[in-house]
């Protein structure tokens, strides 16, 4: 059955304008939002580019041979990603994450991993800094960044069967390459290495347990992650959903699994030990499972605009106030009134009449501003 694809509308057209607050709004680190949720993760996006076409992110018939990327003037230089994340480390932030599109696409990236590794959090310790990649170009990079000064990588891996994973990238990149890439990283000391699994009923399920067995006992962290319908172009359908209790289900029947706590307040996946004491797994389950109570994550697109939630319709442009002459403390007053009025809880709302924002805006591309 040929793949369902929505033609996209370009959000990255589209922004709010960040207001900068009559009451300036001081950096002190305990920012919290509506609900009490602090200001604790920045997501980075820093290309709209990937070389992969997963169909669950970045459908090959959509952004194909014709899709016209980002022009490099608009995207925020390494300079002001530097600036801007130093007013999210004073609002409270204490670990930064590197996305894209494919971050290693991003040329010299280790050039803004050096900046940020020099910035401090408001504790005066280093950000907890880590990078979510495809891994086809890990090999490569790895050692690089590690001497930047990046701490950790997460790959996304959606099979280990190489026909599976080249038809889930969707660009005929053998799995063996990325492969060598997690290795690479677990060489330069960018661990615990995690893995995640984008999981998809009737395309790649039965891969749960391959998974399972190969990273089981290694040191790399396996999760999986329920298909989700993010942005507005990937066709999302929720019997394509396979929810985390039924990938648990499946993984235990092996392999005994016993819950572990949290590691961090935040924490996007439910973390699971195997009972034979051979590692952990995770679940990241946005679907079945919403994790919005405590979700303390903002994400910075490739050209400056702030997002509040991984299924918002639009971002508040702060590259206007980077590139218009705001100072420090006004570039830090206006996102901290922004995450103040933050109300954002799609995962809670998701089927519900509540989670249309009601104004026919679309829900924006996770290969824009990372997952
Ligand atoms: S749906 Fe939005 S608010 Fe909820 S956990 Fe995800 S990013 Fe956070």
């Amino acid at each position: 059955m040929a793949e369902r694809v929505i033609p996209l509308v370009d959000q990255r057209l589209t922004a709010l304008r960040a207001m900068l607050p009559e009451r300036s709004i001081p950096a002190t680190g305990l920012l919290a939002d509506t609900r009490g949720r602090p200001l604790r993760d920045l997501r980075i996006s820093v290309t709209d580019r990937c070389n992969f076409r997963c169909s669950y992110c970045m459908p090959k018939e959509v952004f194909d041979k014709d899709y016209q990327y980002l022009p490099h003037a608009s995207l925020l230089s390494f300079e002001e990603i530097t600036r801007v994340a130093r007013q999210f480390l004073a609002h409270g932030v204490h670990k930064i994450r590197l996305t894209g599109g494919e971050p290693l696409l991003r040329k010299n990236l280790e050039i803004l991993v050096s900046q940020l590794a020099q910035l401090r959090t408001v504790d005066g310790t280093p950000p907890e800094l880590t990078l979510t990649t495809n891994g086809s170009l890990l090999a490569r990079k790895a050692r690089a960044l590690k001497e930047a000064g990046l701490q950790r990588v997460t790959v996304s891996l959606d099979g280990l069967d190489d026909a599976v994973f080249r038809r889930m990238n969707d660009v005929d990149f053998p799995v063996a390459e990325v492969l060598e890439g997690i290795a690479a990283a677990r060489e330069a000391g960018l661990g615990p290495v995690k893995v995640n699994m984008v999981v998809k009923r009737g395309t790649n399920d039965h891969e749960i347990l391959t998974m399972a067995r190969h990273f089981r006992g290694s040191g790399i962290v396996l999760r999986f992650i329920e298909y989700m319908d993010v942005g507005a172009t990937n066709g999302w359908r929720m019997d394509e959903v396979m929810p985390s209790a039924e990938v648990r289900a499946r993984i235990a029947s092996e392999f005994p699994l016993v819950p572990l706590d949290p590691a961090a307040p935040g924490e996007t996946a439910q973390r699971w030990g195997y009972a034979d004491g051979a590692g952990e797994v995770g679940f990241i389950s946005s679907v079945t499972q919403a994790f919005c109570g405590d979700c303390n994550r903002a994400r910075l697109s490739t050209e400056g605009k702030l997002y509040l939630c991984l299924f918002a319709a639009n971002g508040y442009d702060l590259r206007a106030l980077v590139r218009g002459g705001a100072s420090d403390e006004e570039l830090a007053s206006a996102i901290g009134h922004i995450w103040q009025g933050r109300d954002d809880h799609y995962s809670e709302l998701r089927g519900t009449l509540a989670a249309d924002t009601g104004t026919g805006a679309r829900r924006v591309e996770m290969s824009y501003i990372g997952g």
